[in-house]
């Protein structure tokens, strides 16, 4: 449905009555040919492309615990991009990228995707020389990429420390066509358009066991009753491990607390992305005005999705020493997702050795702008039973034979400085 301004605001006047709810509050069913469990941008893309590109698959729903959007996918920075470096990894992220390009119009929900670049700056020699190599692993791929030296990246981003600087800035490797998109926005883009296809999303809806018969699954177990399903989907983020454990699997994943800041709101100032390559920070300005920037996950375990101080200082540490101005902006609020780190930083989207039961899982800093292509991805494998050719290195049992796809820092192993 569309609305005209007018209509907007006599809605407003009259509180809203009007509005239709934009997912059906689906009841549990007793059978789902596939269940997803978790309502987060894996689980709702997965459910969405499950029922867009397979309609063969039969009835699907997502089991979401809490309320849509509680998990990372609501708690993130928003910064979406392809820059990496590996043969596993680019084309993934490159497809992922594609599909950001095309969402909007695909799901019909303004989800403010913005491409408004990524700089990743650049401080000595050696690093110059790393990012040279990862900007041509990038264009072999097919994704943009150029190399800044530090006269053309001044007149582009004028306000960085340059001089007397602490770690001075050489320049930078750019992705033009990264960015942002609204998070939020994204949820309720992919479930809006799951629902539209017929899928059930079912919020408040904890899954305590997945049921298995002769070593398949066969459902699960929730707080509203029991489920049965052809297949089992899991797509849990930060509770990955605690949910495999209820199969019975041991995941090479551990969980930490990411956490992430915003300041007051200021008058438009950065108009990009910008990752400082001698410490772990990166900032950027959200619409309303805030500079949104975080660092680094706290250097233990943990299921609380709440941050400690060192991190706090560690990351206002970074974000100092390439921009001093930032000393005077007054912080807002921080806030702590659960993310699930894989050793390799690299995620896991492949069947696990439970007949009928999938894992969507390891995705460590950086799921968010993967949204699309995970659930992409994850909905051909679930659907056909083998991996779709952009996400065929994200093997479970890659972790047990050694064939690690690992880009370096985005792993399981903070880099407190
Ligand atoms: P989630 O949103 O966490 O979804 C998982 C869902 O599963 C949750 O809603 C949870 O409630 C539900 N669940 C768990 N257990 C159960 C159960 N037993 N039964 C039913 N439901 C269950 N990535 C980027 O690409 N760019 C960024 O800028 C970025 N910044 C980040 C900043 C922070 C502070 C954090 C925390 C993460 C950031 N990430 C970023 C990472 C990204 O947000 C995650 O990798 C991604 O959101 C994970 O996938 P998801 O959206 O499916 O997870």
């Amino acid at each position: 449905m569309r609305y005209s301004a007018v209509s907007v605001f006599i809605q407003a006047l009259q509180g809203h009555t009007g509005w239709k709810p934009a997912w059906r509050k689906a009841a549990p069913a007793p059978f789902y040919d596939v269940v997803i469990i978790g309502g987060g941008g894996g689980g709702l893309s997965t459910a969405y492309y499950l029922a867009k590109n397979h309609p063969e698959t039969g009835r699907i729903a997502v089991l979401e615990k809490s309320w849509l959007g509680s998990g990372n996918v609501g708690r993130n920075t928003t910064i979406i991009r392809s820059n990496y470096l590996l043969p596993g990894n680019e084309p993934f992220y490159e497809f992922s990228m594609k599909l950001w390009e095309g969402l909007e119009q695909d799901i019909n929900y303004n989800a403010m995707v913005s491409q408004r670049g990524i700089y990743n700056l650049y401080h000595s020699d050696i690093q110059r020389d790393a990012y040279a190599r990862r900007g041509n692993s990038m264009i072999l791929h097919g994704a943009d990429a150029e190399l800044l030296e530090r006269a053309q990246l001044s007149q582009e981003i004028p306000y960085l420390n340059y001089e007397n600087a602490r770690f001075p800035v050489q320049g930078a490797l750019v992705q033009r066509r990264a960015g942002t998109a609204r998070h939020d926005a994204v949820v309720w883009g992919y479930a809006r358009a799951a629902d539209q296809r017929g899928v059930d999303i079912i919020e408040n809806c904890e899954v305590a066991a997945i049921l298995q018969e002769n070593g398949k699954a066969v459902g699960v177990e929730t707080n509203r009753g029991t489920i049965r399903a052809t297949k089992v989907a899991m797509a849990v983020a930060g509770s990955s491990s605690l949910l495999a454990a209820k199969a019975g699997l041991r995941l090479p994943i551990e969980s930490h607390v990411l956490q992430a800041f915003v300041t007051e709101g200021l008058k438009p100032l950065i108009d990009t992305v910008i990752t400082f390559g001698a410490g772990h920070f990166y900032i950027s300005q959200s619409d309303k005005g805030g500079l949104v920037f975080g660092g680094d996950i706290e250097g233990y375990n943990s299921y609380a999705q709440r941050g400690n101080l060192p991190v706090i200082e560690d990351v206002c540490e970074g974000g100092m020493a390439l921009m001093p101005m930032l000393g005077r902006a007054r912080l807002l609020r921080s806030w702590g997702g659960i993310v699930d780190m894989t050793m390799d930083g690299s995620p896991i989207i492949d069947k696990t050795p439970v007949e009928n039961l999938f894992l969507n899982a390891g995705w460590c800093y950086g799921g968010f702008k993967a949204t699309p292509a995970s659930g992409f991805c994850f909905a051909h494998l679930i659907a056909r039973g083998d991996p779709h050719p952009v996400a065929a290195a994200y093997k479970l049992e890659r972790f047990a034979e050694g064939n690690l796809i690992d880009e370096k820092g985005v792993g399981a192993q903070p880099n407190l400085h």
